[in-house]
């Protein structure tokens, strides 16, 4: 379980969140056998997207960020739910880079730069709000930040770190997230920046005082109040009901011929490797009800 921490300081300007996201992230290596580097690509995108979804006021929304940057990763996927319970994947989990000259995972070549950050916010509405920007860095944290700015023009920042252990288990995962509102004076602004630049190293700060002293670093100097705390998870909704849904929405006819072979059909869930099998019968099923329900349609 991770946790998200909301607060509002700096005389109301400013809005932060800050999620403690290990078991997360090491619950999407585990199931994804995801590499160091796709480790810390997957998991930052991760944390950021929780936050995101946290502060979603719609109950049954989600928001969905995709990366792809055109480097050896591929595209990264993450969804998160309005309670910033989160799912994803990386198209190749076992990419892995050589350490960069500073001895840091090397995020950035991973992920590339050649290509958008798109977000699709869900809020049961007909169509999702899409929004979307160049990559700067392939860092996800940078991407995120421009994101904010250019896509939704709230001046941001964002913070995502993963320290991968020797083992290559998740040993901190997590990032603060903060907004300013508008009107916000310069000075506050400067003193946010200062907070920032000067900040020991994220991962550092989590994996020796947790998620809290994040928030007291980011916010230094500075009122803060806690709006809410609570706890987030790795959590992916697939079920069979959503893949037969899925797979009834192809057709009759697509369904009858999948059935022919007599094999049956298995779905696999990209974010949690669940694997739901149909047997030809059931196809076959699903056909007719597929039919039927056609029917029902034209005569009424
Ligand atoms: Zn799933």
């Amino acid at each position: 379980m991770g946790t998200i921490y909301r607060a509002v300081g700096g005389d109301e300007f400013i809005k932060i969140s800050v999620i403690e996201g290990r078991d997360i992230v090491e619950r999407a290596r585990q199931i994804h056998g995801l590499s160091p580097t796709a480790c810390a690509a997957l998991g930052r995108t991760l944390c950021a997207v929780s936050m995101m979804g946290d502060m979603m006021k719609e109950e049954n929304a989600t928001v969905t960020a995709r990366i792809e940057g055109g480097g050896p990763i591929g595209c990264i996927v993450a969804v998160s739910d309005s309670g910033g319970n989160v799912r994803g994947y990386a198209e190749h989990p076992g990419c892995d880079l050589p350490l960069r000259a500073d001895g840091k995972l090397d995020v950035g070549g991973a992920v590339g730069t050649n290509g958008l950050l798109v977000v699709s916010r869900d809020i049961g509405l007909k169509e999702p709000y899409i929004g979307s920007t160049q990559l700067v860095s392939g860092e996800i944290g940078d991407d995120f930040t421009r994101y904010y700015a250019e896509s939704e023009q709230v001046p941001a920042a964002v913070g995502l770190g993963v320290l991968v252990d020797v083992d290559r288990t998740v040993a901190a995962a997590g990032g603060f997230l903060v907004q300013l509102m508008p009107g916000a004076p310069d000075g506050l602004i400067e003193k946010l920046e200062d907070n920032i630049f000067y900040m020991d190293a994220l991962t550092t700060i989590l994996a020796e005082d947790g998620a809290e002293a994040v928030m007291q670093q980011v916010m230094k100097g500075l009122d803060v109040h806690l709006v809410e705390q609570h706890g987030v998870e790795w959590r992916c909704p697939c079920s069979r009901e959503r893949f037969a849904a899925a797979l009834e929405s192809i057709g009759a006819e697509a369904l009858t011929e999948m059935a022919e072979d007599g094999k049956g059909a298995d779905a696999d869930c990209r974010f949690c490797g669940s694997r739901y099998a149909f047997t030809a019968e059931e196809l076959r099923e699903m056909a007719e009800r597929v039919k039927a329900a056609k029917k029902i349609d034209n005569n009424s």
